[in-house]
């Protein structure tokens, strides 16, 4: 089938994805069954999933399902019509930074609570999404849109890296912070075998998911960076997956935790 329309179907097809993503997880209260929310929603709203109880290594599977964009975003890059020029490749680091540093450094830091917490639905949909989602980003940006070399001068691509990398920065600081709670010594509630802290400093002060705001503010810069309807895309997705689930870790930590601080928004500084 010609490429050009296999992309363009796969684009457009990606905003009505996140609409029915995000409507789903917020209007029928669904909560995508990993980490904390793996017993409840697995034993209830989601029993119907098959395969829902099937459960992975979750340091594994972390690295196995974020690597489709490490592999395949040099070899479908090489058969852009621009991968030779610079605007590409410099938008094309970016967006392999971000997964380089998920597959391969994340999972080695992570301490989840259990050693097999990830469900193979789980699995198996972050993997189609990173393939899917690798296709739409990098041949957009490799064969798609022409960006001359003056764009990495421009205000747009500044004003997106800088995004981007504030976004990363943020993102990354606030994983590790959480997950460095698993070594501490502060109040927490035991579910089974999981243990969860409250967390305190820096944007932990302001909002309850600090590591989902850096990653949306991530893909925001993507968006502004690229400027393109795939990276749009991206970041539709992103906020259809990471919104819900803030709330769903905000209203938790509030039922779990009698001293949970009750100024603390969910997700945006201050408004959200
Ligand atoms: P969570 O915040 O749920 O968990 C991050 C890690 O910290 C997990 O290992 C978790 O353990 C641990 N943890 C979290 N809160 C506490 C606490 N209060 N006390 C002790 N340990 C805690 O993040 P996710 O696992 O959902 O996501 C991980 C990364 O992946 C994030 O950076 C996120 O932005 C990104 N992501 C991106 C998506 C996208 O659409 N772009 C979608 C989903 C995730 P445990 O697993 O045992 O709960």
């Amino acid at each position: 089938m010609d490429d050009n329309l296999v992309f363009r179907v796969a684009v457009y097809a990606g905003f009505a994805i996140a609409f029915v993503i995000f409507w789903w997880l917020s209007h029928k209260d669904q909560k995508v069954p990993y980490g904390r929310h793996h017993v409840a929603a697995a034993a209830a709203t989601m029993a119907s999933v098959p395969f829902i109880h099937v459960m992975l290594p979750t340091r594994l599977a972390w690295a196995l399902m974020e690597s489709p964009p490490v592999l395949l975003t040099p070899l479908l890059f090489s058969f852009g019509r621009y991968s030779s020029l610079a605007a590409p490749r410099v938008l094309m680091s970016l967006f392999f930074a971000h997964y380089a540093h998920r597959s391969l450094f994340y999972p080695l830091r992570m301490r989840p609570s259990s050693k097999r917490n990830l469900p193979l639905p789980v699995f198996v949909s972050a993997v189609i999404f990173n393939v899917y989602n690798t296709y739409i980003q990098v041949r957009s940006v490799s064969h798609y849109t022409q960006y001359p070399s003056s764009w990495l001068l421009s205000f747009q691509f500044i004003l997106g890296a800088v995004l981007f990398i504030s976004g990363m920065a943020i993102n990354i600081t606030a994983d590790y912070a959480l997950i460095s709670l698993r070594k501490s010594d502060t109040p927490r509630v035991s579910e089974s075998s999981r243990t969860y802290k409250i967390p305190h400093g820096g944007l932990f002060e302001l909002i309850s998911c600090p590591n989902y705001f850096g990653e949306v503010l991530e893909w925001l810069g993507w968006a502004v960076a690229a400027g393109s309807l795939s990276s749009v895309v991206f970041f539709l997705l992103t906020v259809s997956n990471l919104v819900p689930r803030a709330v769903s870790h905000h209203q938790w930590y509030v039922q779990n935790f009698r001293e949970y601080p009750r100024s603390r928004k969910m997700l945006i500084p201050y408004l959200f």
